[in-house]
């Protein structure tokens, strides 16, 4: 990108520590595959030069959410497998063979559909399986997965080269249900070993999968919030040292004094009962930065931390510098290092009531991201 046209208000991915966090997992998972989990834009860094640098980096999957993600991915000329991880619309499965893309099968019914569909045009479609072992979410329920593996021994146009699950609770300090999602995946693949059959590639594990359950890892894991050097929860052991890769950045647009009882923003709900240096930073809701944030969080400037005052408006903000000092021109970091402060997707998350999942991923598409 041309440096000079991009916004103040721009969003850096540190590529060098994506591929780090890609190896600190890799090494942890041992002999496992790695599928990096690449929807929501790649949880906010950028889907195509996220997914094209995890694929220099060698992994050996990409998962996205849903067929328009995948199919960009193959435009870019992406031609790693790639798993839609999402319930498909039954007119949608010739789009996903055109584009060889991996299809989620989640019923018996579906199963068929894939089957029928990949006959008519004379190809075969790879389908990973999906079992509800305790998320009611997709995937057949366990108790009556046996249905589903066996309707896919009939099919004669799908290739079932997975298997797996998905954790509700992996992420908790009591970890009963997660070990209990566990058991009952295992029992679901013994139809396999009684069977005497191959047993297709068999994933469970999410980011907590990955750092507190090391018997869910099975042929290959699928890391996201982990990959982008966050943790999935507090309680969450950190069995891996994982780094953030993004930081949110703007500058100063404008400074001036507040006086004493003069209200900032809209709805008029802050003021100051004395005179106070205030900055204006050209970012807002409309970038993703909550408007829940209003007079609850911070952001670092010139090595120091400041509050947002007043609300959140679309595309500006507030900044109380209280007696210190910024210049126009000033970077303000919103989210990331600088300076040695830090303010974290969590930290932002905790002040917003939400998780830093929303953080990363709401973060609008109007944000240049730059990569380094
Ligand atoms: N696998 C599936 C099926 C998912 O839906 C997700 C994301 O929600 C992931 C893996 C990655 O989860 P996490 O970001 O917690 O690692």
């Amino acid at each position: 990108a041309d440096e000079e046209a991009v916004r103040p208000t721009h969003v850096e991915v540190d590529l060098t520590t994506l591929a780090e966090n890609l190896a600190a997992i890799r090494t942890h998972v041992a002999g496992a595959k790695v599928m990096t989990i690449l929807k929501a834009n790649a949880y906010g860094h950028g889907l195509v030069p996220v997914a094209q640098h995890m694929v220099r980096c060698g992994a050996d999957y990409l998962g996205v959410a849903f067929l328009e993600e995948g199919i960009l991915l193959r435009r870019e000329g992406i031609t790693t497998p790639i798993l839609v991880l999402g319930g498909i619309a039954g007119e949608q499965i010739p789009l996903f063979l055109k584009y060889n893309l991996t299809l989620t099968a989640p019923s018996v019914e579906k199963l068929r559909l894939i089957d029928e569909v990949a006959s008519m045009l004379g190809e075969r479609a790879r389908v990973h399986l999906k079992v509800d072992t305790g998320m009611e979410r997709i995937g057949i329920h366990y108790y009556n997965a046996e249905t589903l593996l066996e309707a896919a021994l009939s099919c004669q146009h799908v290739e079932v080269e997975g298997i797996f699950s998905h954790f509700a609770n992996a992420d908790a300090e009591d970890l009963g249900h997660a070990r209990l999602q566990v058991e009952r995946f295992q029992e679901v693949l013994s139809f396999y070993e009684r069977r005497s059959l191959p047993t297709p590639m068999r994933h469970m594990a999410n980011s907590a999968g990955i750092l507190q359950l090391p018997e869910s890892h099975f042929d290959l894991v699928r890391p996201g919030i982990l990959l982008y050097g966050v943790y999935p929860s507090q309680e969450c052991l950190r069995t891996i040292t994982v780094k953030p890769a993004l930081t949110w950045k703007s500058r100063v647009a404008y400074f001036k004094v507040v006086q004493a009882g003069h209200p900032v923003s809209y709805g008029s709900t802050w003021q100051s009962d004395h005179p106070v240096r205030m900055i204006t930073v050209p970012v807002g809701y409309g970038d993703g930065y909550f408007r829940a944030l209003s007079s609850k969080s911070e952001v670092i400037v010139r090595g120091q931390r400041y509050p947002v005052v007043g609300r959140v408006c679309m595309d500006q903000l507030m900044v109380n510098l209280e007696q210190g000092t910024a210049y126009n021109g000033d970077e303000v970091v919103l989210l990331g290092s600088s300076g040695g402060q830090c303010i974290s997707a969590e930290e932002i998350a905790s002040w917003a009531g939400t998780i830093p999942y929303e953080v990363l991923t709401n973060i609008n598409t109007r944000v240049p991201r730059l990569y380094r």
